[in-house]
């Protein structure tokens, strides 16, 4: 089956028809119930919405950028001071506390207490 041109007489049918059926490939959010792009075709809407998937690619990479894996690589041996952390990783702007409050929110490390962090077991 061909696709009308545009301009032909079925064009907007044939866009219409399209749109339709994307409309019924659509699923639901497994996360937020919202809709799924109908894209793929038939029986292959995916799990979750465009924002939501993005959601858990951003989670999934948490702590693998250059920066937070050495410091997280740093920290398997255990316990480290602030300093120790900072010259470690050779950072010399201040930018030390940005990934150290980061990646406490992000569960990845554990302040073990005042200026001295570890590795998250768990
Ligand atoms: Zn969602």
């Amino acid at each position: 089956m061909s696709a009308a041109r545009p301009g032909s007489p079925n064009y907007q049918r044939e866009l219409a028809q399209a749109r339709a059926r994307k409309e019924r490939y659509r699923g639901a959010c497994e996360e937020c119930d919202a809709p799924t792009t109908g894209c793929f075709g038939h029986s292959k809407a995916p799990s979750l919405c465009h924002t939501c998937s993005n959601a858990a690619k951003g989670v999934a990479k948490r702590g693998s950028g250059t920066t937070t894996s050495a410091l997280l690589g740093f920290l398997d041996d255990g316990e480290r001071r602030w300093i120790e952390i900072r010259d470690h990783l050779g950072i010399t702007n201040g930018h030390t506390a940005n990934i150290l409050n980061r990646l406490l929110r992000y569960g990845l490390i554990v302040r073990v207490g005042h200026g001295r962090y570890r590795r998250n077991p768990a």
